[in-house]
This record gives C-alpha cells, sequence and structure tokens, in this order.
C-alpha cells in the first residue's frame, strides 16, 4: 500500500496490455479505479475482477476515446459514478504500420483521433475534476517512437511526438495549479501491439537496448504508478526502454 489510498484513476485502453497492467498495479497501490475500455468487455470484466480481488474499487466505462464527444464525457463519467477524480492515465492507443505513401487518409486519420486528438480531449475533459483534487496527477503514455522516431510507422511516431509536445505544455500550464503531469516513453514491450513480430524482427530490436530484452507490461505500470505520487517530477517524459541505442 502506497500510503495515497483512495486515489480516483481513470486509466484508458485498460483491458488489456499496458493499461490492464497499470490497473492492477494501482489497484495493488490502494486506488480506485476507473476502468475504459473500447469493445472488449469481457476482457475488462476479467481485469476488473483481478484488481477487486486485490481490493480495489472498480467501475467500467465502454468509450472509444477517438470519437470526439465519448472522449470529451468520459472523465465526467467517472467522476459522477466516485464522487471525485485525481488523475488520468491517457494510455489508450493505436498503430497502423506500413511505407506513409501506402497508408490510407482514413487509416492516418485514426491514428491521430486517437493517440493525439483523442488524448488531448480526454485530459482536457479532466482538468475541471482534477482541479479540484489535492493529489492531481496525468500520466501520458508516448513512445520511444515520439522520440526517435521509427521506420513504418510515421503517423504513430507523428502522433507519440505530439503527446511529448502536449506533456510539455500541460507541465508548463498547469504545475502553478498543483497539477502534476508527466509521460512515459516505452521502448519495446511485449504486449497485443507487438508479438506479431517475427524472431527475425525481435532481433534487432533486442540487440538495441542496452539491457539485451524487452521490456514487460509490469514494468510500464511501474513507472506510472512512481509518477501519480506525489513528487518534483514535472513535465518529463521517462524513458522506458532498457537503455535503447538512439
Ligand atoms: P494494446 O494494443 O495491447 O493496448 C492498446 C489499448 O488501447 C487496447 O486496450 C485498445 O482497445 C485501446 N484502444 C485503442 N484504440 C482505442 C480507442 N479508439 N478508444 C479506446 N481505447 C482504444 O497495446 P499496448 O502495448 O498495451 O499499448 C498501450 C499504450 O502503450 C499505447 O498508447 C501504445 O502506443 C503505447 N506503447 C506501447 C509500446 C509497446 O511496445 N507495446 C511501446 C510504446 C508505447
Amino acid at each position: 500500500m502506497s500510503g495515497r489510498s483512495q486515489q480516483t484513476v481513470l486509466v484508458t485502453g485498460a483491458s488489456r496490455g499496458i493499461g490492464a497492467a497499470v490497473i492492477l498495479r494501482l489497484a495493488a497501490d490502494g486506488c480506485r479505479l476507473a476502468l475504459s475500455y473500447r469493445t472488449d468487455a469481457d476482457a475488462a470484466q476479467r481485469i476488473a475482477a483481478s484488481a477487486r480481488d486485490a481490493g480495489a474499487e472498480v467501475a467500467l466505462f465502454q468509450a472509444d476515446i477517438a470519437d470526439p464527444s465519448q472522449a470529451l464525457t468520459l472523465p465526467e463519467q467517472a467522476c459522477a459514478h466516485f464522487g471525485s477524480l485525481d488523475a488520468v492515465v491517457a494510455n489508450a492507443g493505436v498503430t497502423v504500420d506500413g511505407p506513409f505513401v501506402a497508408l490510407t487518409p482514413a487509416q492516418v486519420a485514426t491514428v491521430l483521433r486517437t493517440n493525439l486528438s483523442g488524448t488531448i480531449r480526454m485530459v482536457c475533459a479532466a482538468l475541471p475534476y482534477l482541479r479540484r483534487s489535492r493529489a492531481a496527477a496525468i500520466v501520458l503514455v508516448s513512445s520511444l517512437g515520439g522520440i526517435a522516431g521509427k521506420d513504418g510507422q510515421v503517423p504513430y511516431t507523428a502522433s507519440k511526438g505530439g503527446v511529448i509536445g502536449l506533456c510539455q505544455w500541460l507541465g508548463d500550464r498547469l504545475g502553478p495549479e498543483g497539477i502534476r503531469v508527466n509521460a512515459v516513453a516505452p521502448g519495446f514491450i511485449a504486449t497485443d501491439m507487438t508479438t506479431q513480430l517475427d524472431p527475425e524482427q525481435m532481433a534487432p530490436i533486442i540487440q538495441a537496448s542496452a539491457l539485451r530484452r524487452v521490456g514487460s507490461a509490469e514494468e510500464v505500470a511501474h513507472a506510472v504508478s512512481f509518477l501519480l505520487r506525489p513528487g518534483y517530477i514535472q513535465s518529463t517524459t521517462l524513458r522506458i526502454d532498457g537503455g535503447f541505442a538512439r
């Protein structure tokens, strides 16, 4: 238990992968959890059940972050349920990979609408509630791709670079109000988003990491938990990449 029990945290994209690991980690920390998912209600229920087994109060909210009205109303729904909202973890994200010229405008738009516009809308909609909290925090999930770029992921890296800029701007703007804003930039983490890579594609990725391995969702969740705690870190994007060579 962290000593910050009953902090109410909204986590998007939380039915699997990094978001699910964040939910389980924050449940162990003693937080109350607004678990947001897009489509997989069964998976969301399973993660919620595990978090409840760990003693957490959990409520589920279905929302498509790429849909402007759903991104805007999600924080309000979470606050209406719990009576307060202290923190948000903007984790929901997608990638559509391929040479940029081969991607359709709709594919590019999906990535930008989800990772960037949806994140901005959801976080801005949470601000009125966070301003009422004495332990307000925002953690944005960016990516190493947003720092280093990545072949075949132009919309993704552009969107995640935008998230880093958003972190800097929000951090500067909200710091004087006592709202802490930081981001994480995971490198290669073993989740459903990355399991389609074959061993040949994996080898150079592992070789480029100083720790010579991929990361786990739990290791990202650990960093998110740390950044949600009160502290002197602001407007920072924390790389969780095993010491990637770029
Ligand atoms: P994942 O595909 O397992 O999880 C992504 C989650 O986001 C899913 O639950 C999905 O349903 C949700 N989501 C996607 N579009 C959504 C939408 N429009 N509305 C609501 N939810 C939506 O992948 P993950 O690896 O767990 O990714 C989580 C976050 O971490 C993403 O933002 C991703 O970009 C980022 N990230 C992942 C890696 C990695 O190597 N896995 C590296 C860097 C950053």
